[in-house]
């Protein structure tokens, strides 16, 4: 059983390979891949027409003014992949305004033809899957498997909003005196500045420029500057579908430049940000003097409860799937896995086995189940927050060091008797490492689960019903995951505590 729960709101929410592929380094990507050659994906991306190293706006591909670029790099062999530009206040100064022209025609237009549009846009990324997928695991890592998974999941936005783009109703209120009547028009506010991170390069994009572009907005979309080449070609395919020159521009480079110049905009009304809390903070202050709405998902830290009456084969099975997607590079991966003493040895050492099996390398080989982090830096950080956990009486169970295959590759870690003294505990890890946090009873848990301010997501494992409903109800999460390890949908938004402020409502 998968229960999504909606809460309230009260609760929340470098030369370019790409263009040509030297052959010192097609050598070195064979080195590295079994089943796909990095130097041949390049190749089909680029002969597909969606290998885009400049900015979007105004429906033109652009240059840096100053020339400036800024390298792409492949996580798991260090390959550059391309140079694209790096763009700051200035650019994002145009597209701002060329968003703004935009919005003039754009939302004008019938819903029933931005439905067409953005149906079109949906057909068309499904249509390049392979290609957008190849680009995913070349500039992220993720394995390719995650990598069409995520293009079915980004483009399932784009469809779920334009079949809804023609559902924008109204409402007519019952008049407080009886010679009015009080009917409200929903309209779209204006330009929207979307700023995304780079663990879902598609998704994270099409999750917010989908209902903007719905709703009669216009968008200008910052993305990571670790992911561009997905946003880029994505934005390709919206100009092919007959999304208007303006309505989707992309700037990437400078970020802070660029968040300035967005936050300071008037013409910019709203800002959507997927990414740190520490970004996220600074994005919201920047935004209050323009006054702009702000939806902000940030930082998650989602626990993952064991009760000693759970099947211990699903719990082994989703607690590795919240775990262990995308190395455990996603907001929703299950950070702290809290498993009831009764059932805590015989988790354990079934978790261990199963974590074992993933198979660590490069995207593009076949059998790689866990890809590279992101860079060295998020080596680090898993690196400081498994010698704490050492540190303070936590036991390695499996890995706990780099992988041999060197760069930012680390092995599957189980970690056991972690408590919450500790970084791993507190913090989100963002790597592929599993604490195991023993717990005596379901009030403990609940406490242990919920203490923490992220709210984003959180899984329990148990065949008694009562208890599920009993503790979804007081997990003081967005999405409740049953039995169930994978809740990431198109079709609930999440709606989350005190440092999340995530809402579908980029436009109204
Ligand atoms: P993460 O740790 O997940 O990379 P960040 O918050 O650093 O999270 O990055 C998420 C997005 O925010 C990226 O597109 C990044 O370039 C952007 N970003 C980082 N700093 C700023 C800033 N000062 N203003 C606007 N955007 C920023």
């Amino acid at each position: 059983m998968a229960m999504a729960m909606r809460r309230a709101a009260a609760l929340g929410a470098r030369h370019i390979l790409a263009a040509s592929v030297s052959a010192s380094s097609r050598v070195a990507s064979r080195r590295h891949m079994g089943s796909v050659d990095a130097g041949a994906a390049m190749e089909k991306i680029r002969a597909a027409g969606l290998l885009r190293t400049r900015g979007l706006i105004g429906g033109k591909w652009v240059d840096a003014y100053d020339g400036k670029t800024i390298e792409v790099q492949n996580p798991a062999t260090g390959e550059v992949l391309a140079n694209v530009a790096c763009m700051g206040n200035r650019e994002t100064a145009d597209a701002i305004t060329s968003a703004n022209t935009t919005f003039y025609t754009w939302s004008k237009l019938t819903a029933s033809e931005r439905s067409k549009a953005l149906r079109k846009w949906h057909d068309l990324l499904m249509s390049h899957k392979e290609e957008l997928a190849l680009l995913m695991t070349l500039e992220q890592g993720k394995p390719m498997k995650e990598a069409l998974g995520e293009v079915n999941y980004g483009a399932s936005f784009i469809e779920f909003f334009a079949e809804e783009a023609k559902r924008v109703y109204g409402d007519i209120i019952p008049p407080t005196l009886a010679d009015r009547r009080l009917l409200v028009l929903k309209q779209p506010i204006g330009v929207v500045g979307a700023i995304t991170p780079w663990n879902f390069p598609l998704a994270m994009i099409t999750r917010k420029v989908g209902p903007a572009l719905a709703c009669g907005c216009t968008v200008v979309v910052k993305p990571s500057e670790f992911t561009p080449l997905t946003a880029l070609a994505a934005a390709d395919l919206a100009l092919q579908a007959g999304i208007p020159a303006g309505a989707l521009n992309v700037v990437m480079g400078n970020a802070p430049e660029i968040g300035d110049e967005l936050m300071q905009s008037t013409q910019v009304r709203k800002i959507t940000f997927t990414g740190s809390t520490a970004v996220g903070k600074k994005l919201m202050a920047g935004s209050a003097n323009t006054v702009k709405k702000v939806s902000l998902e940030l930082g998650g830290n989602a626990p993952c409860i064991v009760f000693d009456d759970a099947d211990i084969d699903v719990a082994v099975k989703g607690s590795l799937a919240a775990k262990f997607r995308n190395s455990g590079q996603t907001c929703v991966c299950a950070n702290r896995i809290l498993v009831q003493e009764g059932i805590y040895e015989k988790f354990a050492s079934a978790f261990v086995k199963a974590v074992q099996s993933l198979q660590v390398g490069n995207g593009l080989e076949e059998s790689t189940s866990q890809g590279p982090l992101i860079n060295e830096a998020a080596v680090q950080k898993v690196e400081k927050f498994v010698g704490d956990a050492t540190s303070k009486g936590a036991n390695i169970m499996l890995g706990g060091k780099r992988h041999s295959l060197g760069m930012s590759f680390y092995e599957p870690t189980v970690v056991g008797n972690v408590s919450n003294d500790m970084l791993l505990f507190s913090e989100e890890v963002f790597g592929p490492v599993a604490p195991l946090i023993p717990f005596k009873t379901e009030e403990e848990a609940i406490h242990l689960a919920n203490d923490t301010n992220a709210g984003l997501a959180a899984y329990m494992f148990t065949k008694n019903i009562a208890r599920s409903w009993r503790v979804s109800e007081a997990l003081e999460y967005g999405l409740v995951g049953v039995n169930e390890g994978l809740i990431s949908t198109e079709v609930i938004e999440r709606q989350i505590k005190s440092l999340n402020l995530l809402r579908y409502e980029p436009t109204m």
